[in-house]
């Protein structure tokens, strides 16, 4: 894979919840917070193994620690980022399944890109792994509001209420796969806008 960068971008991936904020639980009871550390972790070994490093990747915790949201936004501010990603896991009442990607709601200078951003992560996500694409979606969560200054998505990787999406999240080279696709959005994205 040959991918031609000017200068290292910096990617911040925000691992939603974690401590005593596990996330949604799933139907088999996979938390949340440990789905998103997961494949956030595996987003850092991949950069390294796959990408040899051409991306400079920070995650917002690298454990089960809690950090606020405004911190996860301010983090991102200092690392001056170039894209912002935070990883959740969806969960609903019910039966709903596939993934979605989320963009703040009010228009913003970074909204374009953050919408290029989103539909690069959901087609690799929907296409490569086989997930149901549920769309770009616009809601005004607080770490995207607080986070307008660079392309801000949240994307919910699948539901943990629905039981093979919820299995599909225990088993590594499926963690393996969807860091992947996240990775290769991203980068996706990146080499459309030199
Ligand atoms: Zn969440």
């Amino acid at each position: 894979m040959c991918f031609i960068f000017g200068q290292q971008k910096v990617i911040v991936i925000d691992v939603g919840h974690g401590g005593i904020d596990s996330g949604a639980i799933g139907v088999n009871g996979v938390s949340e917070k440990d789905v998103v550390l997961d494949v956030g972790l595996e987003i850092l070994r991949l950069n390294k193994t796959v990408l040899d490093n051409k991306l400079d990747i920070y995650l917002t915790r690298y454990k089960d620690t809690l950090i606020s949201l405004t911190n996860r936004s301010k983090l991102t501010k200092n690392l001056k980022a170039d894209v912002f990603v935070s990883l959740h896991c969806n969960a609903s009442n019910l039966p709903s399944k596939g993934i979605e990607v989320y963009v703040h709601n009010w228009n913003n200078q970074n909204t374009k890109k953050s919408i290029a951003l989103s539909i690069a992560v959901l087609d690799e996500s929907t296409q490569k792994l086989g997930f149901k694409k549920r769309g770009v979606k616009f809601a005004n969560f607080q770490v995207l509001r607080e986070t307008t200054f660079c392309p801000a998505i949240l994307v919910e990787l699948g539901f943990v209420t629905n039981l093979d999406e919820a299995d599909y999240f225990l088993k590594s080279q499926n963690i393996r796969a969807m860091a992947l696709a996240v990775l290769l959005g991203i980068t996706n994205y990146l080499n459309t806008r030199l």
